[in-house]
């Protein structure tokens, strides 16, 4: 199919169903506020920003006549120093709900005019995690709950994006942290949100417990004290009413993890990534109050985390290698290669696709992602040129 789009959006049924005057849709449209998704997805569009009440990555369609949002999940802020984020941001309710934070990437499966399909963070529709999720979920809960939207991780090794060795999953799983209504965005309570995946079968994020607010901030520590040892990301804290935002708290090593692969590709990741990153650390040492020990472990770990990286980049350039990161994915249908392949380039990723190699049913493709930005800026600096300041 041609990338030419040749649906157009319905500016008046649009603006009556959002409550916004005709204008400011064509404003969004012309400023490229709202985007709209490829081939034969071009039917649903997604705002690029947030615009008033609307999340940036939310998705709108029509569905026959009528109008549908499925609404980007929340942004999730983060506590730096755990006790007084926990006891100021909670301060109106009893307890909190701690589920782990996995380290993937955010998708949201719904179904759309009857069919499975799974959007990434921005509201575009990634083919391989549509795959994926048509095997992982399927049709039965969707012929139950057409009305909700599925928000999950997709965590393991074979991940485009965000590859990670560290759960045990042997391919590529589903864990599910909210389910939503379309429109609304409304969220179900997390105990009844827990109980309809598990009726269904379904992964689901762990639950560590639900704490009182007094005691919440110990629990925590304690509890990314010991994931942390295997690299697992963190928590989020929740309402368990999913009434007041959720609030994200992260451990050291997986911070440090983030570190060591912002570094390789140094010119290609943004400076807030290294910012904050190195900002939590000194707030966790400073809260857990460290012994000298284990504050020149965390010195060391950290200062690693940074210069290893960097250095190992630098002198791959310098021998005249070029620097890349291979991810792989695997998948039944050979079609989503070639759909995910063009669904990369128009994401403005550099990529080079492997041949499928064939293993029972599935084929698993190589993928050698290439981080043009620190190749060029490191060769360009060994070859003499300036840093600006
Ligand atoms: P943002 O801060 O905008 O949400 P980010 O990529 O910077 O995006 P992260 O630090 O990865 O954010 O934290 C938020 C993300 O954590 C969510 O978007 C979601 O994909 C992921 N996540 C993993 N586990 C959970 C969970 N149990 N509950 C909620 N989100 C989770
Ligand atoms: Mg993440």
């Amino acid at each position: 199919m041609s990338d030419e789009s040749t649906i157009k959006l319905d500016i008046d049924g649009a603006a009556e169903f959002l409550n916004l005057p005709p204008s400011k849709i064509k404003k969004l449209l012309s400023k490229r506020r709202i985007l709209q998704n490829w081939g034969k997805y071009q039917h649903l569009f997604r705002f690029d920003k947030k615009v008033s009440k609307i999340d940036s990555g939310t998705v709108l369609y029509q569905n026959n006549e009528y109008f549908e949002l499925i609404r980007g999940f929340p942004k999730i802020k983060r506590a730096m120093a755990v006790e007084p984020a926990v006891k100021s941001h909670f301060s109106d309710i009893d307890t909190v709900a701690v589920e782990e934070k996995m380290n993937g990437y955010n998708v949201r499966v719904a179904s759309i005019d009857g069919n499975v399909t799974a959007f990434t963070r921005s509201g575009i529709v990634c083919p391989y995690s549509t795959e994926r999720a048509k095997y992982l979920i399927g049709h039965d809960f969707f012929n139950d709950y057409p009305e909700l939207v599925l928000y999950g991780e997709m965590v393991g090794p074979d991940n485009p994006y965000v590859p990670k060795n560290i759960y045990n999953i042997e391919s590529l799983d589903f864990f599910i942290f909210d389910i939503r209504y379309k429109n609304t965005g409304k969220p179900l309570p997390v105990h009844e949100r827990r109980k309809l995946i598990d009726k269904y079968g379904f992964r689901q994020v762990k639950l560590f417990g639900e704490y009182r607010i007094d005691n919440a901030p110990e629990k925590i520590i304690e509890i990314i004290k010991k994931i942390g040892k295997q690299e697992h990301e963190g928590v989020v804290i929740k309402d368990p009413h999913m009434q007041i935002n959720a609030i994200k708290y992260t451990s050291s090593e997986s911070n440090c993890a983030d570190l060591r692969e912002g570094f390789k590709f140094y010119n290609d990741f943004g400076r807030d990534y290294f910012f904050s990153r190195v900002i939590r650390e000194s707030f966790q040492s400073v809260e857990w109050g460290e012994n000298e020990e284990d504050f020149q472990k965390r010195c060391l770990q950290l200062g690693r985390s940074i210069l290893e990286p960097m250095s190992r980049t630098i002198k791959k350039v310098s021998e005249g290698k070029e620097i890349h990161e291979d991810v792989h994915i695997r998948v039944s249908e050979p079609e989503t290669i070639y759909e995910f392949e063009r669904h990369l380039k128009r994401m403005g990723i550099d990529a080079i696709f492997g041949t499928p190699q064939q293993t029972e049913n599935m084929y698993l493709v190589k993928i050698r992602k290439l981080n043009q930005s620190t190749n060029d800026k490191t060769k360009a600096i060994w070859n003499g040129s300036l840093w600006k300041s």
